[in-house]
Parts: structure tokens; sequence; C-alpha cells
């Protein structure tokens, strides 16, 4: 089963199927939170491409804030990985800035 990127699909449709309120849901993460509706933007690789997905519904932790996608959500999104349902023209493009990965807390070896 591929996984989400962020935050593991959770069943719901289950629940709401024997009539319990989807509203309550509690957070797996923190288990203290609750999941509120919400729309979220994700960003994921296809290929050497960055590819920023927005207006995403997704259940989003009050607490922690950990994101949780329906499977059809993860499954809509793990086909736009794919490049389906993303092709033509994009909404809108960003210029993303890239760093090297440069750990903090040490001191570079500095040559002297
Ligand atoms: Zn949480």
């Amino acid at each position: 089963m591929p996984k989400a990127s962020k935050g593991r699909p959770v069943l719901l449709s289950d629940e709401m199927q024997q009539g319990k309120q989807a509203q309550q849901e509690q957070c797996t993460s923190c288990a203290a939170g609750t999941l509120s509706r919400d729309r979220v933007s994700t960003a994921l690789w296809r290929g050497d491409d960055l590819v920023v997905i927005e207006d995403i519904p997704a259940l989003v932790c009050t607490r922690c804030g950990e994101r949780y996608f329906e499977d059809e959500t993860a499954m809509a999104l793990d086909l736009m990985r794919a490049g389906k349902g993303a092709e033509g023209s994009p909404a809108r493009t960003l210029s993303v800035p890239v760093y090297a990965y440069a750990p903090q807390g040490r001191g570079r070896e500095e040559q002297t």
C-alpha cells in the first residue's frame, strides 16, 4: 500500500457509515487533539519536479497539526503524483528557494 507523504490515511468512512459523528475524531498522533476539516496543501516530487497540490480536503489535528487524508483523497494524491489529474497548465507557479543541507549547532570545520 502506498504511503501518503504526510499523515497516514485514516479510515473514516466506516465509522461514518455506522452513524458516528465524524467531527470529533481523535488524533492518533498526539492522542489529545481532535480533528477538524480543513484544506491543506502538500508538495510532492514527480521525478525531478516538485509539484504543489493545494486545496486538499483533510482532517487536521487542532493540537499538533497532524494531517489525515481520507482514503479517497490519499488515492487521488497518489494518482496526481503519478501525473494523473495534474497535467496541463498549473493553477499557478511558485518559485522555491533551494538550499544545500547545512547542519546547525555544530561549527563547520574551518580550514585555517
Ligand atoms: Zn494531534
